[in-house]
């Protein structure tokens, strides 16, 4: 499996880049996005302009993960979550130890809904995805934070029971992991959370 970058031209701009670069030395621009915090600020042409470059490598490339990752995170930042979890699934079918790709699935299947309203079944297979994440890589409090919000949101607020990892472990847990600030605001503009206390305990 080839993992090396080749970009010819940046897709945001169309500035010329080196084959090795990742990032446009013009524009700035990634050029293979890798979370939704790095779309932060792109509207839905620059977010196209992505998907169809990334369209054009997958067809050289369909089994680069990295690249099904980028266009997950591209259609996640426009609301199309299926489309999303299609290409999360290829992501962590290729490469089943990335962490990032098990958290957007996560997130692509909550939908855009109020986690109460989900459907058991449709809980469970997030709680999959997220404590797989966290088993990859738990040095992220994003994993947490969102598991913390689907034990609130779902589990608590429908008044079920809490199997391990309660509400309590996994504020302890997120309060001691690395904090991306611009990350945990993107994750809770695709989630909608009311509830101030915790909001308060997550946006810190
Ligand atoms: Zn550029």
């Amino acid at each position: 499996m080839s993992e090396s970058i080749k970009v010819e031209t940046c897709p945001q701009c169309g500035a010329p880049a080196a084959r090795s670069a990742n990032k446009c030395a013009y524009c700035e621009a990634e050029f293979i996005v890798t979370s939704i915090a790095s779309l932060d600020g792109f509207d839905k042409t620059a977010i196209n302009r992505y998907i169809s470059h990334y369209k054009d490598r997958l067809k050289g490339e369909p089994d680069n993960s990295e690249i099904n990752l980028a266009m997950g995170i591209c259609y996640l930042d426009l609301g199309l979550y299926d489309l999303a979890a299609k290409f999360f699934s290829k992501a962590i079918e290729v490469v089943p130890d990335r962490a990032d790709g098990y958290y957007y699935h996560a997130l692509a299947a909550i939908k855009g809904r109020k986690p109460k309203l989900l459907t058991f079944p449709e809980v469970k297979k997030v709680e999959e995805y997220l404590n797989a994440a966290i088993q990859i890589d738990g040095s992220k409090a994003t994993y947490y934070y969102l598991w913390l919000i689907i034990k609130h949101e779902f589990y608590v607020k429908n008044g079920l029971k809490i199997n391990p990892p309660t509400v309590e472990d996994l504020i302890a847990q997120g309060s001691c992991r690395n904090y991306d600030k611009q990350e945990i605001a993107k994750m809770i503009s695709r989630v909608p959370v009311t509830d101030e206390e915790l909001l308060s305990v997550i946006t810190r």
